[in-house]
């Protein structure tokens, strides 16, 4: 079995509503789906996603395809996909950091190898001890009164019990306000934690997690620098409330430095900033020696990299603290032909080879950025 090609594609999808976060507000998601080929013609596919450009962490979808067209694909095509473990080396030999990219091949490798096996991508990873996984939501529409109506149609709609709140863009003092007033509001219905995206210093953030905590507020994500480790570490000693990383968590050697300082309660994994399932796979196994649960992290993945993500989250035991893999409720349209299985407050595995999810031609054709809008419209 030899690998054939690599192929990138830059894609723009615009989300339902205006998404605020510490460092930005967005409208539309970037991604790089990458298609894999091999010598039979079978494909696998995966997906980067990025968050406002190089604005969550430094790749852009810009540099993830020129990386994978330029510094991977010329080494890796001819080789023998099912190697994975010597692929990701290769990957790590070749190009340092830059882990969207190499994470995305990673996908589509064990996306195209479980397919041409016949099995779910989760069993190339040691099989599922997860069928569902209990699934949050963001509100960041902007506003207090607009969140909590858009929070109590998620409840009616039986889609979300647990609601993550943006914050850190604007003054601590009335973050603190907003998120106090949506925990108490939801109080005993749902569970609020928060999303401080690395806004504050280590004094702002202990002021402002005394009154979160008060408030019901039921875990703190990144809310210091990722580099500030120990400031997250007395964070977490100060208070109850769980202390998540997130952008201070990418490669399992970050995992480690995080045990060693104490310097997290739960950790938000993600394949793209881990550098792909196998790393992803690691860190987990950190996590779980050191007794911390997980926590399903996403940057707003369109279905296939959401595929991507709950093939291996529903692999790995300790990702107990529930997820957010609700990006491709948040698009106005998606590029896969079977939507994911969301209800009753998680998201649930489905069926099929591979990652299980199909690209839909035309949603590409559309979306992709290079498209001729004349062929993008045309339907056969
Ligand atoms: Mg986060």
């Amino acid at each position: 079995m030899k690998l054939h090609s690599i192929e990138t594609v830059l894609v723009d999808i615009p989300t339902t509503r205006v998404h605020h976060l510490s460092f930005g507000a967005i409208t539309t998601q970037n991604y790089v789906i990458v298609r894999v080929r091999d010598e039979d013609g079978v494909v696998g596919i995966g997906e980067a996603s990025t968050i406002g450009g190089p604005a969550w962490a430094e790749e852009s979808t810009e540099t993830i395809k020129t990386i994978i067209d330029t510094y991977l694909t010329p080494h890796l095509v001819g080789r023998d996909p099912r190697d994975l473990q010597a692929m990701s080396v290769l990957m790590e030999r070749l190009v340092r950091g830059n882990r969207f990219a190499k994470a995305a091949v990673e996908m589509a490798l064990l996306d195209l190898v479980a397919r041409s096996l016949g099995v779910p991508a989760h069993r190339l990873l040691g099989g599922k001890v997860h069928d569902q996984i209990e699934l949050a939501w963001t509100l960041a529409s902007g506003g207090t009164d607009a969140d909590i109506a858009e929070g109590e149609a998620k409840l009616d709609a039986r889609l979300h019990h647990v609601f993550k709140l943006k914050i850190g863009a604007g003054d601590p003092m009335a973050d603190v306000a907003h998120a106090s007033r949506i925990a108490e509001h939801f109080a005993g219905r749902a569970r609020v934690q928060v999303d401080v995206n690395q806004a504050w210093d280590e004094l702002t953030a202990t002021r402002c997690i005394a009154r979160l905590e008060a408030a019901g507020v039921a875990l703190i994500e990144q809310p210091v620098a990722r580099h500030n480790v120990a400031a997250m570490a007395r964070l977490a000693a100060r208070f109850d409330v769980a202390i998540m990383a997130d952008e201070a968590l990418g490669t399992p050697a970050d995992a480690l430095n995080l045990v060693q300082h104490a310097a997290a309660d739960v950790f938000a994994l993600k394949l793209t900033k881990a550098g792909g399932p196998l790393a992803t796979m690691k860190t987990a196994a950190i996590a779980e020696a050191a007794g911390i649960p997980c926590y399903g992290g996403c940057m707003l993945e369109t279905s296939v990299g959401t595929a991507a993500y709950l093939h291996t989250f529903v692999a790995i035991h300790g990702v107990r603290a529930g997820c957010e893999l609700f990006g491709p409720l948040l698009l106005k349209d998606d590029l896969v032909t079977q939507p994911l299985r969301y209800h009753d407050g998680a998201i649930h595995l489905h069926d099929g080879d591979g990652f299980g999810v199909e690209i839909d031609p035309s949603k590409l054709a559309f979306y992709r950025r290079d498209r001729t809008p004349v062929l993008a419209v045309r339907t056969p």
